[in-house]
Formats: C-alpha cells, structure tokens, sequence
C-alpha cells in the first residue's frame, strides 16, 4: 500500500464532533455535514485528514461540500497518494470478484463504499464497462483518469459509458454532464446471466442494463418457479425471462413502455414467449385479484417506496397492498417472491409485514429461502447503508 506516515500534513485537516468520532470508532466510515467541527476553506472534493476536538489524527477522507454526507473515510492512516490507493483498490474490487462472480459476464465490478471506493459504481455488461461518480472527489478529472485507466489495464473493455445520475450531480453541487460514451466505438452488447441473454444499450435515450443486483434472486426464482407465472415490476424481463425457462405461461407488468420493448426484444432472443402488460402495478393487482386470477407464480419487485426514513409508513402499507393481493392470487403450492430495494425497510419490517399480509388472506405461508443482494454487491457489517435489498422466497400452504 503506498501509504507513508506522516505525509498526512499535505492534506488539510477537519476536526469532527465525539459524536461523529464514536461513528467512526464503530467502523462506519460517514460523518454528517452536521458533525464537522469546522470546514472553513476547504475544497470541493479534497482529500483531507479527520481528526478529532482534540486533534488527534483519526483517518483520511473525501469531502464533499454540499452533501449531507460530508466525509467518506477511506484509509485510516495518512494516504500519500490517492491516485495509487485508487489503482491498488480497483485491483483488489476485481480480485475479490474473481472467485464468487458465477454463470455470469455482467457484474457489478466496484460498489462504492463496500469497495472502499466510496462514490464510485463500475458495472461490467460483457465487453462493455459502465461506471457511475456519485461525489465530488471521484468526479474529479484526474481522479476520472485513473479510474479509467486502471479499468482498461486491468479489464480491457471493449467501452466504457458513463450513466449520470442528473439528481446526484445537483446534490453534489457538479455541474450537468451528459450520459454516454466516454471511450470505444462500442455502445451495444449482448450479455448473459445464469444461462439468459439480455440487451445491453449504452448510448443515452436508449439506456439498458440490468439489476445486477438480483441476478443470484432470479436464479433462485427460475428453480422454484412453475405453472403460470406474474412478474410484477419486471422492468426489461429480469424474472419473467428466467421464469420462462420452467414456466407454461409468463406474464410481465410494469408502467413503463420502454421497458418493456426491450423485455419483449430480450424475450425474442432467447425464443421464448412471454405476454408483457404496460398497467400500473396496483391497479391491475387490484382487478386480478377481485376478479379471481390465479398464478402459481408472482414475483414482486416493486422500486424503492421509502427513499428516506419519512417514506416508512407509507411505504409499508404500499408492500402490504401488494403482497396482499397477489396472496389472494396464488393457490396452496403457490410461490411468492417478494422484493424491497429500500434500505430504509429492514429485513425485519419487511417480514413483518409479509407475515401480517399472510394472516390478512388466511394464508399459512413457509419461508423458502431469504435472500438479499448478489455477491458483487458486498455488505460491509458495520456499514448497514450497504445493505438493502430483501427478496423473500415462500410457498402457500
Ligand atoms: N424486476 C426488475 C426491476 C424492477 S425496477 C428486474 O429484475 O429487472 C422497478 C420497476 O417498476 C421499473 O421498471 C418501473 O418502471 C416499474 N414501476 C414503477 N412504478 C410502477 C407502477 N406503479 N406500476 C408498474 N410498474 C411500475
């Protein structure tokens, strides 16, 4: 690690409140806007030394001047050189990948914090990399640099796209950029997880990708899966298509026509036949269940209802309306597999109200399986914000 004691005093320092000190003590790595004791002067995107009222020397962090999030610690010593700790990181994201990426050439290559990278997302679609910078130090030009470079050295990309998220930039106080190609001519390609080809566009307006996220989930739910299935929230196909390998009958829903355009042309390349319904999730749940539909078969995954902890109630009445209905659809021996994406929502809350949707339909339902993110999505234990995916998998007694 190239790392040397006592360079820290190239870097200016932030003292931090004993509150945001006992944070830290705890293996967490934030401190909020609210703990800094003081940031007078300091650059938009710096990296600096966090020490604590006493002047103590605690660790290295990235500030960010408009964020909530203030610092992201990423070394707890000194770091001389940020662009090869940089380097050594984006190694070691792909390192650690190698052994437990399975069945798969699409997959999450670093995850931010989890990754010790804090603000930055790579994900890899076959031959073609797409990265994310959500804070200011990673949005840095030669911050930018490194990163690529090492992604090439080390992946050898066809590409390399870049996805803005317009709403982070404003938050982060960066000036508007663009999605799309930041190098190679390629901006398409087709890519397979656990035996299911997708699409993948990488030019803006035409954005496709996938939610790595629950590519071990769909796995799970093409083994139980069978007679007819409803994908409800299916985005471009994720379950429906992996679902159609064990099902007679796959319907996917969701809102959105672009979508479901692509999940119809991912339906075509793998020949199978899936019915995609452009409808409100709730609405349609509503009239199928009052009308008596049957599926051995539904998946939920619904996106995020709690993005912040106020959303929480109406967030939790919004699964139970959903896990309600579609109980009242599945018959004994029926498969339920639910999903929140919100990490706002525990694990807890979420089988809470699993249960109680359960006890509301008369239904005895026996937990399968509960699962979270796929493995590329590591969890750091002291860092709880990394984890929030749930996806449930039960059968009707
Ligand atoms: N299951 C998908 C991911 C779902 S993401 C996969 O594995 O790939 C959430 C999806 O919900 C998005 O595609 C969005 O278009 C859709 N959506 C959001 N609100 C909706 C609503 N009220 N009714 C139907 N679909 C909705």
């Amino acid at each position: 690690m190239a790392r040397t004691a006592g360079a820290g005093h190239l870097v200016p320092k932030i003292a931090i409140s004993p509150r945001a000190v006992a944070r830290l003590k705890a293996g967490h790595v934030w401190v909020y806007r609210s703990d800094l004791v003081s940031a007078e002067g300091i650059l938009p995107g710096s990296l600096v030394g966090v020490v604590d009222p006493r002047g103590k020397f605690l660790g290295t962090a990235l500030y960010s001047s408009s964020s909530q999030i203030a610092l992201r610690l990423i070394a707890h010593e000194p770091v001389a050189d940020f662009h090869s700790l940089l380097r050594e990181r984006i190694a070691a994201a792909i390192a650690y990948r190698e052994p437990i990426v399975r069945d798969t050439n699409a997959y999450r290559v670093v995850f931010s914090e989890a990754d010790f990278l804090p603000g930055l997302i790579v994900d890899c679609y076959n031959d073609i990399l797409s990265f994310q910078i959500l804070t200011q130090a990673m949005d840095a030009a030669d911050i930018r640099e490194t990163v690529v470079d090492q992604l090439n050295a080390k992946l050898q990309p066809a590409s390399i796209v870049e996805r803005v998220d317009p709403r982070v930039r404003q938050l982060e106080d960066l000036p508007p950029r663009s999605s799309g190609p930041l190098q190679g001519e390629k901006n398409s390609t087709i890519f397979t997880m656990n035996g299911v080809q997708f699409h993948f566009d990488g030019l803006e307006g035409q954005k496709t990708g996938a939610f790595l996220d629950q590519r071990e989930n769909y796995a799970a739910a093409a083994q139980y899966a069978h007679g007819s299935a409803l994908d409800v929230f299916c985005y471009q196909g994720g379950f429906a298509l992996h679902m159609a390998q064990r099902c007679e009958h796959v319907v996917g829903v969701d809102s959105s026509r672009p979508a479901l355009e692509v999940a119809d042309q991912n339906a075509a390349l793998n020949g199978c036949e899936i019915e995609w319904i452009e409808a409100n999730a709730f609405d349609l749940l509503k009239d199928y269940a009052a009308s008596g539909r049957r599926y051995d078969t539904i998946v939920l995954d619904p996106p995020a209802f709690a993005k912040t902890k106020r959303d929480l109630d109406s967030a939790m009445r919004g699964y139970k309306e959903l896990n309600l209905r579609a109980l009242k659809m599945l018959p004994p021996g029926g498969i339920l597999v639910t999903c929140s994406c919100s990490y706002h929502v525990s694990q807890q809350d979420f089988l809470r109200m699993l249960a109680e949707a359960a006890v509301d339909t008369h239904r005895t339902l026996r937990l399968i399986e509960v699962r979270g993110q796929a493995r590329d999505h590591p969890i750091l234990l002291n860092v709880p914000e990394t984890a929030y995916l749930k996806c449930v998998a039960s059968i009707v007694r």
